[in-house]
């Protein structure tokens, strides 16, 4: 863990940003960041870990205009906050370079909520403690300060998988496997039991009213009515695929997916029709749920 350092002007955090002549990666992509944004980075401090890059603000993650500083949005604010964010990229990184690939993470955070979703933009940060792009995270910080410690390990392994496997650019692979992909990966080792990571899924169950098909891109949409059920919808999908088949089987499945139509890429990966495999996660979230 290494703290670059407070710069107080933006000038200074550009140029100790230059890494050697010639050097890509974080660094380099964090002085473009910066450069893409000046209003929002002035003043940022900038923490590297061993494998991860955050910037952020010094005051930053108090939730925006108007938010209460609440004991819970205290977390992220300052270098400690900063430093706490890289350790937990760190740890996260090792677990997505197993299953999904290397990934070198930059985590950006910003101050308020506003500037998260300029910095999405055009993805939406509504409803998300934190949102993916190609090459980066980001922080929406209102949300993701009132998780707990293990919520924030999940969300940032989570984004991170969609970083390794190119989810922002990908337009081809199915929504749930995106998803449940990325929450297959975040929830690894969290020791979070199922029936709690999947609270909202499990009350539906349990009233009788268990899902019939796997969640379609609309249900992922923000402010879907099912948004909860379907992100633990689709991580069910996958846990079941890893209990099953094993991880390199979902592994396989998510590449198939990539390059084939959904049918195909199932039959490829799992030597399931659709319809078998829909059957098979009904009921296995009926049995993990019930
Ligand atoms: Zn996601």
């Amino acid at each position: 863990m290494r703290v670059v350092w407070l710069w107080a002007a933006l000038a200074g955090l550009l140029a100790a940003l230059t890494g050697p002549p010639g050097a890509g990666g974080p660094l380099s992509l964090a002085h473009a960041v910066i450069r893409e944004h000046p209003e929002i980075w002035s003043g940022a401090e900038v923490v590297q870990g061993e494998r991860s890059l955050v910037i952020g603000r010094p005051g930053g993650a108090q939730g925006g205009a108007g938010a209460p500083a609440g004991p819970g949005l205290a977390g992220l604010s300052g270098l400690a906050g900063l430093s706490d964010l890289a350790r937990r990229a760190d740890r996260a990184a090792l677990t997505v370079a197993r299953v999904a690939g290397p990934v070198r993470p930059l985590i950006l955070v910003p101050a308020t909520t506003d500037q998260a979703a300029r910095l999405a933009a055009p993805a939406t940060v509504s409803g998300l403690a934190a949102v993916a792009g190609t090459d980066r995270v980001i922080i929406e910080p209102r949300s993701f300060a009132r998780l707990t410690d293990a919520g924030r390990d999940v969300v940032l392994a989570h984004e991170l998988t969609h970083v390794a496997t190119g989810a922002a650019a990908d337009g081809h692979t199915p929504k749930w496997l995106i998803e449940g992909f990325a929450d297959y990966v975040g929830y690894l080792g969290a020791g979070i039991p199922v029936p709690t990571a999947a609270a909202e899924l499990a009350a539906e169950v349990r009233a009788g009213s268990p899902p019939a098909a796997l969640p379609g891109p609309s249900s992922f949409a923000a402010g879907s009515a099912r948004l909860a059920q379907a992100y633990e919808e689709a991580w069910l999908a996958c846990r079941y695929v890893a209990g099953r088949f094993g991880e390199r089987a979902l592994v396989t499945l998510y590449r198939e997916s990539m390059r084939s139509d959904p049918r195909t890429a199932l039959g490829r990966a799992l030597g399931m029709t659709t319809e078998e495999f829909t059957a098979a996660w009904r009921e296995y979230v009926r049995s993990e749920l019930s």
